[in-house]
Parts: C-alpha cells; structure tokens; sequence
C-alpha cells in the first residue's frame, strides 16, 4: 500500500511541472486512464526508492464557469481530503499573496500533514520568498525547483518517514497487529546521502564551460572516447540546452554542453542556432559546473565572469586548467595559477583546480575525482546539534561587534537547505552585523566542515 501525495497551490506555482517531473515518463498512461478526471490528474510517481500516487490540481486556469476562488476551494478540498499528504506549493520568487493564504487557512483547517514547498527556488532571486514562507506557519519550508530538479533529497526526506509508516501499516492490517508507528530517525540525513548518490536514474549533471577554444569539446569527447557513448545526443531537460547522458569512469553523468560538441554529434536545425548565451543556461541545469580555462592564457575577463556566474547560482564549481601537456615549467606556472585564483576569484575559495590535457588525457580521473567530491559536498547536510557547537567556538574565540555598545547576540544556527548548503544564523539585529563577520563565519564553515568547491550561503536573521 503506498500513500496519496496532492500537489495543491494557487495558478502557476508550478504544480503540473512538479507533477510531471514525479509521474516522468509514465505520464502518456496516465493520461489515458479512465477515471482520472480533467482537474484531478492522477499518476504513479516515483522519488528515489519511494513510489506513490501523486495528485495534481491542474485545469484551475479554465474555470470559466464560477469564480475561481470557488473552484479552487472545492478542488483543493477535494484533493486534501484524498490524499494521505499535501505538498503546498508557493512561487519563491513571488513571495506570499493574499491567494496563498487563502489556502494556507484552508490546510490549516483541515489538518492532517501539510508540506511546504517554496518552488522556483533555483538562483538567488528565490531567497526572500524562502524566508517569507516561514510566516505561513506551516513549518520549514522546503526550497523546490520542480523545473530544474532543485530540492528533491528534502523532498525525499520529508516522504520517507510517511512511506515507511504506510508500509508499517500495511504490513500490520496483513498481520492483525497494531502498528508500531512512526520512524522518523536522527539519521534521515545519511539516508538522503545515499538515496542521491548519482545513479542511471538521476545522473550526476555535470556543464563543462568556458571561452571558445578552451577546449571543452576535445575534453567531453575525449570522456567519450574512453568511456563509450551511451545513448545518443538528446534534447536536454528544455529546448535550449543539449546533454548527453554517459558513463563517466562508472558514474552516471549527464553532460550539458555548451559549445563545439553539437556540430560534432551532427544535431542541426533550431540547435544550430543557438547562441553563447547557452554556456549560461547550461550552468542552470548543472549541479557542477567545470570551468574550463586554456593554460595559455587562464582567468580571462570571461572565464572570470563565467565562473562567477556559477558561483551566484549555487552550483558547485572545478576549475580545470586545459592544455596543460603544451606547458614546460610546470611547478612555476602551477603556483602562479593558484595565487591568480586566489586573487581574482576570493568567492570561489577552496574551488579545485586541477590541471589536465583533453588531448591526451592526463588528469581527467583527477577531474573525475573533483567533480565527484564537489558534488557530495554540495549535497552535505550538517547537523543542527554540530552546527551549534561550532558556533559557541566561533563567537568565543571571536565575538560580534557591538555598535553603539549594543551586544550582538547570535542565538542559533541551521542548515536550511542543501545543493548548495544554505545557513541560518538567528540573532538580535541582523541588519547590524558586518560583512566581515559574516565572511568570518562562511569561511569557518568551509574550513571546519571541509566544504571546498561549493557556494556557501549564511543569512542572518532576526526573530520577529
Ligand atoms: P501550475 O499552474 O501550478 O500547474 O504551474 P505550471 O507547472 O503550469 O507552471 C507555471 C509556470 O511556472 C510555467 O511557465 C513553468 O515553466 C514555470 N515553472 C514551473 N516550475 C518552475 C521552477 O521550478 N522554476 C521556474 N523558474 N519556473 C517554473
Ligand atoms: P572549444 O571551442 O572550447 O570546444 O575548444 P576545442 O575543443 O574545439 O579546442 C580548441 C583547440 O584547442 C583545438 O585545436 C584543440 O585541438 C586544441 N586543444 C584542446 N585541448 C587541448 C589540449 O589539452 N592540449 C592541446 N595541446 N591542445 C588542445
């Protein structure tokens, strides 16, 4: 016996993608489905190991026949009162309308276990909305990207507890015994771990960018190459980006190209036409972004600008020096690298670089390595209880200021979210806090918890 998962939320929040995201490619079936009504879709979903029924109020956008408000109270009761658990949907990068509450009040009547989804939560323009959410006082919000896949470990997290409840319970009807209840263990977090480990069905998602004649397409063949194509080039995730989906040295990856690779896997047509611009949006599909700089003349205004860019959508990065077999001193050129790195990009501090040559080959396995070590890094939750003692040592061992003689009191801290990992210092006056306190505490973070080639995010906030 699985449970019942109804997506519910006003127009637009993203529900159908949601939906379609869970139901993949099963979803042609389900629309065929006799009994499945227009505005209740219904299709088998699958998150990790979990499957479920998952329900979706879409169809809202047509309701010409009464006010909307009407219909989508009745659907959205009709939905709640099916389902074993709602997952709430907002749009982060709208923040709170007076629609939500609307159904905010409504979940909250109706009781049972409601879920938070802040979704379109990729990017920063997410982040207000996030914290926003909070104020609907229906717990933590999870931050979601039903379009770019953000947030499904949390996702999986918050189903697994109800999925193994309804398998208790399922296995005690069978047995005539009570049940034994709710599993919810400390170690839900090591379990996520695991469950999103790159696997065939959720390749690692790795974008390799850089200026035009980097090299990008010589090193992505040559992974090819060695490695041995596996399925085809395919249209990526939306229209504008193209992937491959390959077996790196044993890992399931899905490689977003930006350049170059198109003209040698021969996709014409519309894909022709795409401009640089996809390096960027390649970037937004990645959960690590390579990039690649040519050894000859590394950290360009545009490899700078590139590599930024990643950094501000919160993907994980590696640096990789290319060309590295036409270098001749190469324990001098190595360090001035690094000291240019150091310099010129202070935001990615503790990024890998590693140096290879995508013509021959050398270094892609520490490539490899890097990649996969920044991704689980990327993905690491730390613990509420850790996160706490680290800070007691942090303000003892250097307090916050105190303008105008007012004590800054930092409370407690805790990691919201992961991908990348995203911190929430609660205090007394988090307007007052300088930024160099808060670099303090990000770069103790990366050190202390070992966090090298992620973005860190620490927000400051007041208790209201
Ligand atoms: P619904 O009306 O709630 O079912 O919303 P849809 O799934 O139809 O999505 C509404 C719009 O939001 C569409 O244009 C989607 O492409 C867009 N959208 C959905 N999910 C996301 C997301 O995670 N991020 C962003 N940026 N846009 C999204
Ligand atoms: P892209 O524009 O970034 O895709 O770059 P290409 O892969 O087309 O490479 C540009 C040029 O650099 C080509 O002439 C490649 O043969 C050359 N190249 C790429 N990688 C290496 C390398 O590791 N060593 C050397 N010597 N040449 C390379």
């Amino acid at each position: 016996m699985s449970f019942t998962l109804a997506i519910v939320g006003r127009p637009n929040v993203g529900k159908s993608t949601l939906f379609n995201r869970l139901v993949g490619k099963r979803l042609a079936l389900v629309d065929d489905q006799p009994g499945v009504t227009r505005d209740l879709r219904e299709g088998p979903a699958k998150l990790g190991d979990l499957s479920f029924t998952v329900v979706d109020t879409a169809g809202l956008e047509d309701a010409t026949d009464d006010s909307l408000e009407g219909r989508m109270r009745r659907l959205t009761e009709r939905a709640v009162d099916e389902a074993d658990v709602c997952l709430f949907l907002i749009d982060a990068r709208v923040g709170i309308t007076p629609v939500d509450e609307i159904f905010a009040d409504i979940l909250r009547k109706r009781g049972g276990i409601v879920l938070l989804g802040a979704n379109k939560a990729e990017g920063r323009a997410a982040e207000a909305g996030l914290l926003e959410a909070w104020n609907l006082g229906l717990g933590e919000p999870m931050a979601l990207s039903g379009e770019h896949g953000v947030g499904m470990p949390e996702l999986y997290s918050a189903l697994l507890p109800i999925s193994e409840r309804f398998e208790a319970q399922a296995r005690a009807a069978e047995e005539a015994m009570p049940a034994t209840g709710l599993d919810v263990s400390e170690d839900a977090g090591a379990e996520e771990e695991a469950a999103w480990a790159p696997s065939a069905e959720r390749p690692l998602q790795v974008a390799v960018v850089g200026r035009p004649n980097a090299g990008k397409s010589t090193l992505i063949n040559k992974i090819l190459g060695e490695d041995r194509l596996l399925t085809g080039p395919e249209a990526g995730i939306t229209r504008d980006a193209i992937s491959l989906k390959i077996d790196w040295a044993g890992t399931p990856t899905r490689i977003f190209d930006t350049a170059g690779m198109r003209k040698k896997a021969k996709v014409q047509e519309k894909l022709e036409k795409l401009s640089v611009s996809d390096g960027l949006r390649a970037i937004k599909f990645a959960e690590v972004v390579v990039v690649l700089l040519d050894a000859a003349i590394p950290f360009e205004q545009q490899d700078l600008r590139i590599a930024d860019l990643a950094e501000r959508e919160g993907r994980a990065v590696v640096v990789a020096v290319n060309k590295w077999d036409l270098e001749d001193e190469k324990a001098e050129k190595l360090s001035a690298l690094k000291e240019a790195f150091e310099r010129l990009l202070p935001q990615l501090r503790g990024a890998p670089l590693v140096t290879v040559s995508a013509k021959t080959g050398r270094g892609l396995d520490r490539l490899h390595a890097a990649v996969l070590k920044a991704h689980e890094v990327w993905n690491r939750r730390v613990s509420t209880a850790r996160l706490n003692r680290w800070l007691g040592a942090m303000i003892e061992a250097h307090p916050p200021p105190a303008p105008q003689g007012k004590r800054i009191k930092l409370r407690y801290m805790t990691q919201a979210k992961t991908r990348p990992p995203h911190f929430v210092v609660m205090c007394s006056h988090p307007d007052k806090i300088p930024e160099s306190y808060s670099r303090y505490l990000v770069n103790g973070l990366r050190v202390d918890f070992d966090m090298p080639g992620t973005p860190i995010r620490l927000v400051m906030r007041g208790q209201g």
